[in-house]
């Protein structure tokens, strides 16, 4: 009896042992936590972004890095809580998403940053995987969490897309609280327009124009694209994907990004998966980057890991693009992938583990290659 016992104990602490080694090992800069696996529970799972671009260790503060892990970590664990207690994938992708937009951090609700014209226009979209049902809006200038406004056209309007006056307009007859624009200033970001203003103008004197090269080309080889996304799935096995964003600094023209394209920077379908995107959004929308991966998973039958490398390491790249993905799998299985030095990033499974990142190992900036990507 004692043998069988001491026998059963070794096992026990074996098993453990192994879990804590996966933990760890599959950690890229932060903690993880787990809580204990019960495999009669249905499968649920989250992943988010903050943006991807030109984000290298050694620009990065201390404090910096930290502000932005935690609030990763205080966004990612709301919506897992959500699905913990067994609420949709679309409640827990909203509400994340809403945490990052009130976070100057990120370019999204407070923090977008600024047009041409030192303004703040604010993109966003939704899709829910099981109805195929989308909501988006564009360049709305008053609204303090779009996410909320496109989930509302998606469920209380007969359209996919709104814009500018005529998304407020419906925002205000559906009760949105409109914002004085001056809520979305931030100092950083408003910083960062004159300098790429600056760059702009020593640009345009010293080079010829090409049909090919907007004018704020310069800047976007180096740019941060803070964009916000969730992708998720609840234990119903239904997906759902959003996307919020303030676009790209000193746009102009009214430029709509990819964000609120479905197809582009958000698709959900619960026979495949659930994508947000984000970076060059020019490139994203030409790409279809969102509906391409769940396209390859739907037709070639390619793993959801397969499709978005294919997607972001080879066709937004070979186009000029750059930028990546969170996605999700009706498996659980999750994707974050990216083609930049670094993405803000991170990813919640059923059990509690938590995996965070930032940066891209072997990211060599000089040559611009790419290096392995850090998986989940
Ligand atoms: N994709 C966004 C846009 O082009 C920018 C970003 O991801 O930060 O508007």
């Amino acid at each position: 009896m004692n043998r069988i016992l001491t026998l059963l104990i070794g096992v026990i602490v074996l098993f453990s042992c192994e879990n804590v080694k996966e933990s760890t090992d599959k950690t890229s800069i932060s903690d993880t936590s787990s809580e204990k696996i019960d495999e009669t529970q249905p499968n649920f799972g989250i992943v988010i972004h903050g943006g991807a671009g030109t984000i290298l260790k050694e620009n990065m503060t201390d404090s910096l890095e930290k502000a932005y892990t935690m609030k990763l970590e205080e966004a990612i664990r709301i919506g897992h809580e959500i699905l913990k207690n067994g609420g949709t994938a679309m409640e827990a992708v909203t509400k994340t998403i809403t945490i990052m937009e009130d976070s100057p951090l990120f370019n999204a609700g407070k923090g977008a940053v600024f047009t041409h014209e030192e303004t703040n226009e604010l993109d966003a979209s939704v899709m829910d995987g099981a109805t195929l049902n989308a909501g988006a809006v564009a360049g709305v200038t008053h609204i303090k969490n779009p996410i909320d406004l496109a989930l509302e056209v998606m469920n209380n309007s007969p359209h996919v897309l709104l814009a500018g006056k005529g998304a407020e307009t419906f925002a205000s007859e559906r009760g949105f609280k409109m914002m004085h624009p001056s809520y979305f200033y931030t100092e950083n970001r408003f910083q960062s327009l004159q300098n790429v203003k600056q760059k702009e103008s020593n640009s345009v004197s010293s080079s010829v124009s090409d049909s090919n090269t907007s004018a704020y080309d310069p800047y976007l080889k180096n740019s941060k694209f803070g964009t916000v996304g969730c992708a998720a799935l609840d234990k119903n096995g239904n997906l759902a994907a959003g996307t919020s964003t303030g676009g790209m600094t000193n746009k102009r023209w009214n430029r709509i990004g990819d964000a609120p394209i479905i197809g582009a920077g958000t698709y959900a379908n619960n026979a495949t998966c659930a994508v947000s995107s984000t970076g060059w959004g020019e490139y994203f929308i030409r790409a279809m980057v969102a509906h391409d991966i769940s396209a390859m998973m739907e037709y070639k039958g390619v793993s959801l890991e397969e499709a978005a490398v294919e997607v972001i390491q080879t066709k937004v790249p070979d186009l000029g693009g750059n930028g990546g993905i969170v996605a999700i799998d009706k498996d659980g299985n999750v994707s974050m992938e990216f083609n930049t030095a670094g993405m803000y990033r991170a990813h919640m499974n059923a059990e509690g583990k938590l995996v965070i990142g930032i940066y891209k190992e072997n990211f060599d900036t000089f040559n611009n290659k790419i290096g392995d990507n850090e998986q989940p």
